[in-house]
């Protein structure tokens, strides 16, 4: 047996409590954009491609919720997307996982401290999931805080 040095917990959240503050690429490009804001918010911004178009997509940082804008492209409804950091053009999907509800991919987005948010990146489909990855302190300490805050 191998000594699991980190614990993985998957946090419940009520949907609409939260707005996603640091979500980046994999080489830690910050994809906040303040210039466009979604419910007073500053959205989260990747490049979009779908059947060899390419275009801009503002995703509303509220957690579960969905109201996205879309630049440059119209997606149809069902439209299975790629997502690039606008920055250094890395993919966003997920190399380990789909969606447990419609088996598309899905994209990652990296958060402060180690967590994670992921959805599906099928248009329409609700799937999304945020996974906070840290120390066994750390979460405790959350837990006491009851304040998820510092962690998006
Ligand atoms: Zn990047
Ligand atoms: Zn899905």
């Amino acid at each position: 047996m191998v000594k699991r040095e980190k614990v993985e917990i998957e946090v419940e959240i009520p949907a609409k409590k939260l707005y996603v503050k640091h979500a980046s690429c994999p080489n830690g490009h910050l994809l906040c954009d303040e210039s466009v804001k979604i419910h007073g918010y500053p959205s989260i911004k990747v490049k979009v491609k779908y059947q060899g178009q390419e275009g801009w997509l503002y995703l509303d940082p509220v957690y579960g919720s969905y109201d996205n804008i879309e630049k440059d492209i119209t997606l149809p409804p069902g439209a299975v997307v790629e997502f690039f950091c606008p920055e250094c053009g890395v993919s966003l999907k997920d190399p380990d996982e789909t969606c447990q509800l419609c088996s598309s991919p899905l994209f990652v987005f990296q958060l402060p401290k180690g967590g994670i948010v992921e959805g599906c990146l099928k248009k329409g489909c609700m799937y999304h999931k945020m996974k906070i990855v840290d120390a066994e302190q750390q979460i405790a300490r959350l837990f006491e805080d009851s304040t998820l805050e510092s962690y998006l």
